[in-house]
């Protein structure tokens, strides 16, 4: 039996990796700073630990039963646009303290095998109609916003280890993921969810606000293909950052359609100005494909699985 820590086990991701890993009769250790809030974690064991404090690495890594054969390391303070934009400094401090002391706990701890979470944020913004970027194309480096700066550096922290430290090291750059157990209030949360947010508060007739005009190209992938996608990819002998996404291009504006007919009502849409991050996303996905990955999920699938969850968790909290 293979043991796995997974960092970032309290969130969204994290938690169904954890999931996954088990399903695939893992041991499995989940480490966060906080609690899943939304059902119980699936792992053997659950640390409450900050992972900017190199000592509480250490922890999360020493395991009297054996060695840990794999690290998945989620563990960031992050969100949606809003966040991004208004939590620079946080981004910036709070999840490189978390990258740079994981990796060196886990060089340190002889970690076999280790896993980063980067993001699709680490490339430019690019016009409607650009061309499709693959993974070379993140240099020159110009992300769009801080949070793809701190993405860029961590990716290349890990690799540094995996040069010099003889770890191995699997980084996959995420589009935007969504699914069920994810934040979906307070201002972390991220365009599926809110859009599922706003159109169940909105009911049949009411009216959503949408920042931007709602043109915005952006790729969503249901979690469950990502987390398929990031144990092909750790099990892999890809070494180089890889896109994972799906090849479905969808505007903002086509995803606030697709939520209003699953949840079969009519919603009027406000366009407000707001942080809408980058005009368009494009991405190759040869490299994860070349280990036999893609994505299972249509977008409307997707929404099929999330908007219900969702739409409980508003009634829930309207009570
Ligand atoms: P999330 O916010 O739900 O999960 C991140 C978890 O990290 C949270 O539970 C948080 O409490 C934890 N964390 C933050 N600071 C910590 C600390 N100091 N010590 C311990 N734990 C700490 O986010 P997610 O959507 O599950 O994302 C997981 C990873 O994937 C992140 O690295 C994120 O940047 C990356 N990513 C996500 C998306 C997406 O669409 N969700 C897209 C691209 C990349």
């Amino acid at each position: 039996m293979k043991r796995a820590v997974v960092c970032g086990a309290g969130g969204f991701i994290g938690h169904h990796l954890v999931a996954l890993l088990k399903s695939r009769n893992y041991w499995v250790r989940g480490v966060d700073i906080k609690q899943q809030e939304f059902e119980d974690s699936a792992a053997d064991e659950f640390e409450l630990l900050d992972l900017r404090d190199p000592e509480a690495c250490k922890k999360a890594l020493a395991c009297e039963a054996g060695p840990i054969d794999e690290v998945y390391q989620l563990a960031a303070d992050m969100g949606g646009m809003g966040f991004i934009h208004s939590a620079e400094c946080e981004i910036m401090t709070n999840s490189a303290l978390v990258n740079i002391q994981m990796i060196n706990a886990a060089s340190a701890a002889n970690i076999a095998r280790y896993f980063f979470s980067s993001s699709a944020c680490v490339y430019r913004d690019q016009p409607i109609g650009d061309n499709y970027l693959s993974e070379d194309d993140a240099y020159p480096a110009l992300p769009d916003n801080e949070y793809g700066w701190e993405k860029l550096y961590a990716e290349r922290m890990a690799r540094s280890f995996a040069r010099n430290r003889n770890i191995e090291v699997r980084i996959a750059r995420f589009q935007n993921c969504y699914g069920p157990y994810g934040t979906w209030e307070g201002g972390r949360e991220k365009a599926p969810a809110a859009i599922c947010r706003k159109v169940s508060s909105a009911g049949d007739g009411g009216q959503i606000e949408v920042w931007g005009d709602g043109s915005a190209l952006r790729v969503y992938t249901y979690v469950s293909d990502l987390c398929e996608g990031i144990y092909q990819l750790m099990q892999s002998d890809i070494t180089e950052p890889t896109n994972i996404g799906s090849d479905e291009i969808v505007s903002v504006n086509e995803l606030v359609s697709t939520v209003a007919e699953v949840a079969k009502v009519h919603v009027a849409v406000k366009h407000i100005d707001g942080p809408v991050g980058v005009q368009a996303r494009y991405h190759t996905t040869d490299r994860i494909r070349s280990i036999g990955w893609e994505a299972k999920v249509s977008l409307r699938e997707g929404i099929e699985k999330t908007y219900p969850w969702i739409a409980s968790q508003v009634e829930k909290d309207a009570l």
